[in-house]
């Protein structure tokens, strides 16, 4: 995906980002995220522009609101779940995804410098530039075949460091060309306990 930030007055950042699967334009206010325009790849960034100009008083209004549900919520995202329900979840995912993430490491021929289990709730995981892979404690509480679905790709961008074609053509192999399914599989599971 490619990505552009733009300021605009009494809206703030608005984050437009290039989609191989986007059809059109869509506009999204999400609380805590901000506003975000997809738009199908081959579109210009001019015509999104456009678009959210047309749109500015709507995502005003959807801002207003995030804020109030901002406000009234705190920040889920930093909201320490039980400690017990945490520290059980920690133990279960240091148990088992380095040890997964080593065996799909060699089963799939990729190598890494070291994978790290951290209690993030905005990513299931992600890979630094020299390949080191973080995976999310929460990932444990996915079905089997999203926690490898999320490891592969980790693996894949010890390859690939973006999104590109040749990174989803790479995933899509070592997922039996199901690398687009899991992904939009994925996108349904809220990082949660
Ligand atoms: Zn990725």
């Amino acid at each position: 995906m490619a990505n552009k930030r733009i300021k605009y007055p009494g809206v703030g950042e608005v984050l437009y980002v290039k989609s191989r699967r986007a059809r059109k334009f869509t506009l999204t206010v999400r609380p805590w995220r901000g506003v975000r325009v997809t738009l199908p790849w081959f579109s210009a960034y001019r015509d999104a522009e456009a678009f959210v100009k047309e749109n500015l008083s709507w995502i005003e209004e959807r801002i207003e609101r995030a804020r109030l549900y901002e406000k009234t919520n705190g920040d889920l995202r930093n909201r320490p779940a039980s400690p017990e329900a945490e520290d059980a979840l920690r133990l279960r995912a240091r148990a088992c995804l380095p040890g997964r993430t080593a065996m799909l490491a060699k089963e799939h021929g990729f190598t890494f410098r070291r994978v790290t289990v951290r209690r993030s709730r905005t990513r299931w995981g992600s890979c630094s530039a020299v390949n080191n892979i973080n995976l999310s404690i929460f990932l444990v509480n996915l079905p089997g075949h999203l926690i490898d679905y999320v490891i592969l790709h980790e693996l894949v961008h010890t390859v690939h460091k973006n999104h590109s074609p040749a990174f989803w053509e790479l995933l899509d192999k070592h997922t039996g060309g199901r690398a687009r399914m899991l992904a939009k599989e994925i996108r349904k599971h809220r990082i949660t306990i």
